[in-house]
């Protein structure tokens, strides 16, 4: 899908991502009430982890779940939600008490109804709007027993324990946009021609696809070692991480290069080159900033690296 466009590829992983896991951890509830309308496309789902004070630090969230007869009251306000726009609902990570850090952050379901405690507004993104980005504030809304996904204490190391399999996903992504970027280029570059012959005839633009194809490949490499170790059940968390920060980066760099390498041409809309710019651009905040992956690999050097190899 990211050939075609990385923000609907974007969009429909993290749909595909609040459906397994509650296929995997809901309860018999969530799953009858949930589930077959997710896989019909009719309930969209997303993860609403970051709020306007900040994405990076998840366990200072804010937003508050409060116990009432017969389930919680939310209330506080998400930031940048994937498919906001569009969604009947968010899966909440909300603090339940006063005390700080992650032991209670709770997660649940939380249909928005039709009601007006719940209010949401676009977040405005030039290039990015096909992620249908939006703020969502809760003020006392009310959330009923059933929609309790993870209690307090559980629900920040299962959505971590997620996000380390986006990111893979986003890095596989990115460079499938960045393959999608290279063939359009390559393609232009064989038939237009410059001083008689046809720009890949240039040695020195032809070196230069040569360079984002070789590039290409080492993240591709790398984003497969990442997923092979998912498939067979291990949480990979410095290797998904590499994988997502070489990825992104490769991708923004070697897009840019094919914009710049086909000439004024590469920034108009006679070619999807610039919007898969702008929507890989998007790739570098989302499930991670660069700073905060790197955090995760160098906090695991010492075993990833060991002194002596045995
Ligand atoms: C297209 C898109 C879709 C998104 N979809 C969702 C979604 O569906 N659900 C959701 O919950 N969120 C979503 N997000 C939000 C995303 O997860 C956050 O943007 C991200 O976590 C970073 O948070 P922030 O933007 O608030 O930056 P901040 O946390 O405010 O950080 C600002 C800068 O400071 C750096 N920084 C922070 N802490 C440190 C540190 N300790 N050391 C060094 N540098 C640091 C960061 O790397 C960053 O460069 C989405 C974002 C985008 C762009």
């Amino acid at each position: 899908m990211a050939h075609h466009g990385f923000a609907v590829a974007f969009c429909l992983n993290h749909h595909q991502g609040g459906a397994t896991r509650l296929s995997q951890t809901g309860t018999t509830v969530q799953i009858e009430q949930l589930l077959p309308p997710a896989l019909r496309g009719e309930l969209l789902l997303t993860t609403a982890m970051t709020e306007p004070a900040g994405g990076s630090d998840v366990s200072a969230l804010t937003t508050t779940a409060t116990p009432v007869d017969g389930g919680w009251t939310l209330s506080g306000t998400k930031a940048w939600m994937t498919n906001g726009l569009l969604v009947g609902g968010l899966i909440v990570l909300a603090r339940v008490g006063d005390a700080a850090g992650a032991e209670n952050i709770a997660s649940f379901y939380v249909p928005f109804g039709a009601s007006e405690s719940v209010k949401r507004t676009e977040v405005l993104v030039p290039g990015g709007r096909s992620f249908r980005l939006a703020e969502v504030a809760f003020d006392k809304h009310f959330v009923p027993d059933w929609c309790l996904i993870a209690p307090p204490g559980a629900a920040l190391k299962a959505s971590m324990t997620a996000v380390n399999g986006a990111r893979v996903h986003v890095a596989a992504m990115s460079v499938a946009t960045l393959y999608a970027a290279l063939c359009e280029a390559v393609d232009y570059c064989e038939n237009r021609k410059a001083f008689g012959k046809p720009l890949t005839g240039h040695q020195g633009l032809r070196w230069e696809l040569a360079e984002v194809s070789v590039r290409l490949e080492a993240a591709n490499a790398l984003v497969f070692r990442a997923a092979e170790q998912i498939q067979i059940g291990e949480n990979p968390v410095g290797l998904a991480a590499q994988a997502k920060k070489f990825a992104v980066d490769t991708a923004i760099w070697g897009i840019d290069q094919c914009v710049r390498i086909v000439g004024a041409t590469g920034a108009s809309a006679a070619h999807r080159l610039n919007m898969h710019l702008a929507e890989v651009r998007m790739a570098a905040y989302a499930d991670g900033t660069n700073e905060m992956l790197l955090d995760r690999v160098g906090r695991g050097l010492s075993s990833a690296y060991p002194k002596s190899i045995s």
